[in-house]
């Protein structure tokens, strides 16, 4: 064999790797043919032959199990080795449930082989990485997607209020989940999950369908004013072409003013500026409001707030919590002030303590929403108390 860094060669008839060898490198074929093959009730068996452009060796250092086959050149062979640090970066970047797939498959296809040779020893991989969070979340995803035809999902209603007149101005849609085992799953866990696959596109469905059934109901209160309600809206969502027409289509059909639904977009999916520019131009042109969610969480950075118009600033709930110390109260007074300069309103978010609360009145902040104003509540509990 002759050995470089990126080139080995081998000669005709030469091993290149040995049953039981501990592994090292996998090799692409550059050149040549190999035999793999293995010992079958003491005999040899040819397993395949491969040649120029094949992988070579890769099981073994996928899951760190010894070589499961000699590997011998046929002709002479020219090899690429991978060290196995190359593949080990890669599966520890890739995606856990790709990584759990391959995995699943490898265990599978050792356990044929081990059939095959005779080999009684038992297959488990050991495995480099831990598979049990993947399948969680496949099972969670499968259960979601039946959740959501089984009507399990829920949406909650948290009160905004007007801090000058203490009156409820609107709410924001809060989705919920109520597992039959798991008991109420978080938002926080299943819709990131639902967003890394397009299931995230029915249920967004779903909670605008629902928000729009709650306005109808709302209305039916007969109050002078009907609250507005705000949606908050996923990056899939944001990509999807007809996300505004199925809007003014669920407000038409139900004969709902466009005004009455706000969108909420957090601040970390304002990179695409053109964009969200878009959207806020067609949700301005249809008489709906646009807030920018999670202020001072995403880039911390005020481009988009200087150019993009949005007509509220959320500030995020750390913020609020900062208005215990002196720092935190500077620097809250200095963002309500940069609100009012760009002409926007402010909602403070996470308000837990009159203090807080206080605090945000004497600096002109517009709404407050958090515990002390309400925690979320369902639409019966909204209408139970008028
Ligand atoms: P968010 O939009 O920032 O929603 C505010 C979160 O703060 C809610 O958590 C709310 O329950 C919580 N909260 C409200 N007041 C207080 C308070 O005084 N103190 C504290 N500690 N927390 C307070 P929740 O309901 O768990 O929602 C978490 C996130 O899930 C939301 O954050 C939003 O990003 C996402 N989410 C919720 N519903 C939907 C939905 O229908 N669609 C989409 N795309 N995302 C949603
Ligand atoms: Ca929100
Ligand atoms: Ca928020």
């Amino acid at each position: 064999m002759e050995k470089s860094a990126t080139r080995q060669s081998f000669s005709a008839g030469e091993i290149i790797f040995a049953e039981d060898d501990a592994p090292t490198t996998a090799f692409l074929i550059e050149s040549g043919r190999v035999a793999v093959t293995t010992v079958q009730h003491g005999e040899i068996r040819e397993l395949g032959e491969l040649g120029p452009g094949a992988l070579l060796g890769e099981m073994a250092v996928i899951d760190s199990a010894p070589r499961s086959a000699t590997a011998r050149a046929l002709s002479d062979c020219v090899l690429t080795p991978i060290d196995r640090n190359q593949f080990a970066e890669r599966l520890a970047m890739a995606d856990p449930v790709v990584r759990a797939l391959l995995m699943s498959q490898l265990t599978r296809f050792r356990s044929a082989l081990a059939r095959l040779t005779g080999d009684v020893r038992e297959v488990g991989h050991s495995p480099a990485h831990d598979d049990s969070g993947a399948f969680d979340k496949i099972r969670l995803e499968s259960e979601l997607r039946a959740a959501l035809e089984r009507d399990e999902l829920e949406v909650l209603l948290q009160p905004i209020q007007h801090i000058a007149t203490g009156k409820t101005a609107g709410f924001e849609a809060l989705i919920r989940w109520q597992h039959p085992e798991r008991g109420q799953v978080s938002p926080t866990e299943f819709i990131r999950l639902a967003e890394e696959t397009s299931l995230i596109i029915p249920i967004g469905d779903y909670v605008l369908a629902r928000v729009c059934d709650m306005l109808v109901e709302l209305r039916g209160l007969g109050r002078e004013s009907l609250p507005f309600i705000a949606l908050n809206i996923s990056a899939r969502q944001i990509d999807d072409p007809l996300l505004i027409d199925r809007m003014l289509e669920h407000l038409k059909v139900r004969g709902l003013p466009p005004g009455r639904l706000e969108v909420e977009i957090t601040e970390s999916l304002v990179f695409n500026q053109s964009q969200i520019s878009a959207l806020i131009d067609r949700c301005h042109a249809a008489g709906m409001q646009v807030a920018l969610d999670d202020f001072g969480t995403g880039y911390s950075n005020l481009g988009p707030v200087l150019s993009l118009k949005f007509d509220r600033i959320k500030l995020d709930q750390s913020f609020t919590r900062a208005l215990d110390g002196p720092r935190g109260t500077g620097l809250v007074r200095a963002i309500v002030a940069m609100t009012k300069a760009l002409n926007c309103e402010m909602i403070a978010e996470g308000v837990e303590t009159r203090d807080q609360l206080d605090a945000l009145r004497e600096m002109g902040c517009d709404y407050a929403q958090g515990w002390l104003v309400g925690k979320p509540i369902s639409l019966h509990e909204v209408l139970d108390r008028g």
